[in-house]
């Protein structure tokens, strides 16, 4: 296997005293998520999409957990993506997912990266500069069905199939839309836009010529539109063990993997008429304990949450109270004890109590991917769960 060893528990240690605040992520949970994933969608291929850093979980540790339980493709949303991933060793098929200016096309095909073709026009690129280089492009075709973001239009899409059957320097490896409201109850939208991609896909009946790989699904397709599973299905945000929306079925079970944790950095007792943090906006009227986290907006802890979220701290809940500053804030934890050194939970769990993405994107007004890609990178990613170069051990 190519994985490198994830963090063991040693420099996890070491990383707690280089900065008392990381996320820890499970792999053995990326790898039961896959699993539960896997066999909601049958013989269709997963395709994990690994886009801004993994959301969150770490854009090099995934695709080696990805690749070590036998993924056939990996997503990304940009170029840069896909060139760390194959700096860092991946050698599997990555589809990079964005729309691509013509400069850039020599550096995906030097790169072995799979294009998105998305017009006539940079299909056309895409060729002369395959041509340039005596090489074949891997290329999927985007249909725009009903989002309006990127694509050619369902209603223009033959020009574009046309258009691919004459390149004789790029292969046609797929074929791909993407819902706009897949997540939503009411499903309409959804059926309206597999529809129109079904019906561009008769293209290929029409000249009796076998269609590239067909695909459509996120994970809200996954979840709610099996029909919509087609040859490959492309999973982000229930990857990780998140929920597309409050409103998506659940038939699929995964659980979160990312756990995001700091430390009490001070303790004091504040009294009464002394308000807490920039611009004064909390203070008790009575005593109270308020420890404070040396983690903050810089840290992609939304300043939004200041008065409004809660932390755990020995397996309890507290508010935050006041600003959440740029590199610290604080919690009021009335008459509890809390000590230096003792381990605050942002997201995840600490006895009987969790704080959830979905907890934290409420609270600050936002949805849980905004919440998990937000994490800057200046907090560590801590690995846990499987062992190097093992599937299934799970953590000690
Ligand atoms: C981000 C993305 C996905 C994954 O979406 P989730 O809702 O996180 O499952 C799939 N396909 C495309 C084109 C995307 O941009």
């Amino acid at each position: 296997m190519l994985a490198s060893p994830p963090v063991n528990h040693e420099t996890a240690a070491m990383t707690d005293v280089l900065r008392p605040t990381h996320v820890e992520v499970d792999l053995a949970r990326l790898a039961s998520n896959l699993a539960a994933i896997r066999s909601r969608v049958g013989t269709a291929k997963v395709m994990p999409v690994l886009k801004a850093n993994a959301y969150g979980h770490g854009l090099i540790e995934v695709a080696r957990l990805m690749v070590s339980l036998g993924a056939d493709y990996l997503g990304a949303a940009f170029l840069e993506e896909g060139i760390l991933l194959r700096q860092r060793g991946i050698t599997t098929p990555i589809l990079v997912l964005g729309s691509l200016a013509g400069e850039q096309i020599p550096l995906f095909l030097k790169n072995d990266l799979t294009l998105t073709a998305s017009s006539v026009d940079k299909l056309r690129l895409i060729e002369e500069a395959a041509a340039a280089l005596d090489i074949q492009a891997r290329v999927h075709l985007k249909i725009d069905t009903g989002m309006e973001r990127v694509g050619v239009h369902y209603y223009n899409a033959d020009k574009l199939l046309e258009a691919s059957l004459q390149c004789r320097h790029v292969q046609i490896e797929g074929i791909y839309s993407h819902f706009a409201n897949a997540d939503a109850a009411d499903l309409s939208h959804a059926r309206l836009q597999l529809e129109r991609f079904m019906e561009v896909l008769e293209f290929y009946e029409r000249r009796s010529l076998p269609a590239p790989m067909r695909h459509m699904a996120n994970s809200a397709g996954i979840l709610q539109l099996p029909e919509s599973h087609l040859d490959l299905v492309r999973p982000g945000i229930m990857l990780y063990g998140i929920y597309p929306s409050p409103e998506c079925q659940r038939t699929v079970v995964v659980e979160p993997a990312l756990q995001w944790r700091s430390q009490v950095s001070y303790f004091k007792v504040v009294q009464p008429g002394h308000p807490v943090s920039y611009g004064s906006t909390w203070q008790s009227d009575h005593p109270v304990r308020v420890v404070t986290i040396p983690v903050g907006y810089g840290d992609g802890y939304f300043r939004a949450l200041s008065n409004r979220a809660q932390v755990l701290i020995n397996g309890r809940r507290y508010p935050v109270a006041g600003r959440v500053c740029m590199d610290q804030m604080m919690a009021n934890i009335e008459w509890d004890s809390a000590f230096n050194g003792d381990t605050v939970t942002l997201i995840g769990t600490d006895g009987a109590e969790s704080i959830t993405a979905d907890d934290v994107a409420e609270w600050a007004g936002t949805i849980p991917y905004e919440v998990l890609t937000n994490i800057n990178t200046r907090v560590p990613r801590v690995y846990v769960g499987m062992e190097p170069g093992c599937k299934t051990t799970p953590a000690a």
